[in-house]
């Protein structure tokens, strides 16, 4: 996995105006069947990715919180909501609470989440490729592809399979 996440700037850098080009196309003209594609692509990928061996996203990215992750993660660690922000978080340049660093302090050297069953929903939902009405994710699935090996292998076949 190492050299694949070494790798994996560059290659989304090279297919990125490719993949740009196809989002544009796939957002005029999404087929009838994307929601059950993405689903199906989503979940043949992550048969073969274990995720544990992997944990870019928690490594480089952080999720945002909503209130509600805010509230259930206090809860979790029986601190005062206030306080819990104080202590991991910060409000970004979009108004939105975040970590105050990167890689994520609820991430173990195991790669395991130490807040797994209470981890925030966009870290549940990430990479979003099986969400409804993928075509209007384009722009953040552009940035993840260069550190999702998984969202990148998937609009790969995306590309593969749809004719546009
Ligand atoms: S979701 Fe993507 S980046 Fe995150 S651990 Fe799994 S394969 Fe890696
Ligand atoms: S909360 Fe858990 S799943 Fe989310 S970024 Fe941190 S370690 Fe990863």
């Amino acid at each position: 996995m190492d050299e694949t996440l070494r790798k994996l700037p560059r290659k989304a850098k090279d297919t990125h105006n490719e993949s740009k080009k196809f989002f544009a196309k796939l957002k005029k003209k999404p087929p009838k069947n994307l929601d059950v594609l993405m689903q199906d692509l989503h979940d043949a990928e992550f048969e073969r990715t274990d995720c544990l061996t992997c944990a870019n996203c928690c490594k480089t990215t952080g999720p945002l919180f909503t209130d509600k992750d805010v509230q259930r993660i206090a809860k979790h660690f029986r601190m005062k909501q206030q306080q819990f922000i104080e202590t991991y978080l910060r409000v970004d340049e979009d108004n939105d609470y975040v970590l105050q660093a990167v890689p994520c302090i609820f991430l173990g050297e195991d790669n395991y989440c130490s807040i797994y069953d209470v981890r925030p929903k966009a870290c549940r939902e990430f990479p979003h490729t099986d969400r409804k009405k993928f075509q209007q994710i384009s722009n953040i699935t552009l940035k993840n592809v260069a550190i999702c090996p998984a969202a990148y292998n998937i609009v790969e076949e995306m590309k593969r399979r749809i004719n546009l």
